[in-house]
């Protein structure tokens, strides 16, 4: 039966609580100087204390690196007409991705000259803001040395470097633009100030997209890395990491079979296992090993595979689709993506199978977020909370954010009220915002 199969995937509400539970412990171990280094959720303080007041002007470039597209940003800000953006996307191949560090900073150098070009600012000496949606350990704004590549990137040399520098180099190889990076940072903190710009009560930014990560304001005496002045605000935005959540093997009692086979063939192996149970970068992949199954005990499509049999050739976009076609009362989507997988012959039941695995995965990835971000929002402990969210699985599946939220209420014991705001570009914005910021200190 489907569901003896399905049946690993559904887990108690209990389960999610002590998941829950299970995160606040490791956050205390990456705040803690002691047990830091050994810590998986490393709880990266950000450098960034404060968050906007809408008094942030000027012209920024911005550079978008580690989600589904990279993107040269132009943005100006101003206190009269707000912001103002134009962006470009620009494919990084594969080969990039998991080539040399030179050859993808070259790379960025190149499609920001193109970028630079095109809008002839060539003469203006733009300060720019990096959103770099990976682990770095940040030695000030403008200083972040990468921990370790996650998602589909794997370029040698660059683990360990200050990524600001080799940006830098690249652009001074270039010899073409004058642009100075004046600020790093990750994409959840570029989502939490593009928020916080418009609503106070911003304390949390989430991405769930290719990767899954939140960042939050913290209280600086909660904070024993932090080795700076502790001048007002005495907070600052803490990037948690959360994907590496179960490094350590503290997840293995929910990880099923299907978990593992994901973590054996990646590019990452035994590192980022959160991510990988709810990700967009793993969520696809994750049902078509369910359909393999499936498939294989003939339980679904009369035992043929098709291109199921295909390693990542299930989107994750696919699994949005199938669940947009519940409740219509036909499969419209679900047999056009299963003709599109290669089954010529398939029934009404088939259908139904491919819909309950995908809601199944996409139910697990919904509530394991949830239960992550109301840890978060039990530390911050407030009346109310905001929680920024941007991410192409939160913006594009019909059902995750009606399903967080629904969990969210349920497990959030305070009572108090909280708001899911989906980001406009935060990414974009962000770091416009922090360059900003970044730029004033300098210039003061
Ligand atoms: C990275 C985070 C990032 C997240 C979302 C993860 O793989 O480690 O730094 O915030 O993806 O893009
Ligand atoms: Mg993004």
């Amino acid at each position: 039966m489907i569901d003896n199969i399905i049946k690993p995937l559904l887990l108690e509400d209990e389960t999610y609580t002590k998941i829950g539970r299970l995160l606040e412990q490791e956050m205390a171990k990456g705040l803690s100087k002691t047990t830091n280094p050994s810590a998986k959720v490393k709880m990266l303080p950000t450098y960034v204390r404060a968050l906007p007041n809408g008094l942030e002007e000027g012209n920024f470039l911005a550079l978008d690196l580690g989600g589904t597209n990279f993107r040269v940003l132009l943005i100006s800000l101003s206190k009269e007409s707000g912001v103002r953006m134009e962006n470009k996307i620009y494919p990084v191949p594969e080969k990039i991705m998991t080539g040399t560090g030179k050859e993808l900073f070259d790379h960025i150098a190149y499609c920001i000259s193109d970028f630079i070009h095109e809008h002839n600012i060539q003469g203006q000496h733009l300060p720019l803001g990096f959103t770099f949606s990976f682990p770095c350990k940040q030695e000030s704004l403008s200083v972040g040395r990468l921990i370790s590549w996650t998602k589909g990137f794997s370029c040698s040399d660059v683990e360990g470097e200050n990524v600001v520098d080799l940006l830098h180099a690249a652009i001074k190889r270039r010899n073409d633009i004058s642009v100075e990076c004046v600020a790093i940072l990750n994409d959840t903190v570029g989502c939490l100030m593009s928020c916080a710009y418009l609503d106070h009560d911003a304390e949390i930014g989430v991405i769930l997209g290719t990767g899954t990560n939140a960042c939050y304001m913290e209280k600086l005496d909660k904070v024993e890395l932090w080795d700076q002045d502790k001048a007002e605000p005495s907070q600052v935005v803490i990037n948690t990491e959360w994907g590496a959540f179960g490094d350590d093997g503290c997840l293995d009692f929910i990880r099923t079979d299907y978990d593992f086979q994901i973590d054996e063939r990646s590019l990452n192996r035994g590192r980022q296992l959160f991510e990988k149970m709810i990700s967009g970068m793993y969520m696809g992949e994750i049902v078509r090993l369910v359909v393999v199954e499936c498939v294989r005990t003939s339980l679904m499509f009369s035992g043929v595979l098709g291109r199921f049999k295909e390693r990542d050739c299930f989107k994750t976009k696919y699994v949005s689709a199938v669940e947009k076609d519940h409740g219509r009362g036909s499969f419209e989507n679900t047999k056009r993506i299963i003709e599109q997988m290669g089954i010529k012959e398939f029934t009404d039941s088939d259908c139904s199978a491919l819909f309950r695995i995908c809601q199944a995965v996409s139910i697990r990835a919904a509530k394991l977020s949830s239960a992550a971000i109301v840890t978060l929002m039990n530390r911050i402990n407030r009346p109310n909370i905001t929680v920024a969210v941007d991410g192409s699985l939160f913006r594009f599946h019909p059902r995750f954010e009606g399903v967080m939220k629904e969990t969210i209420a349920e497990m959030y014991n305070f009572g108090h009220q909280f708001k899911l705001m989906l980001s406009e570009d935060g990414s974009g914005k962000g770091a416009a915002l922090v360059a900003a910021v970044a730029h004033r200190l300098k210039n003061n």
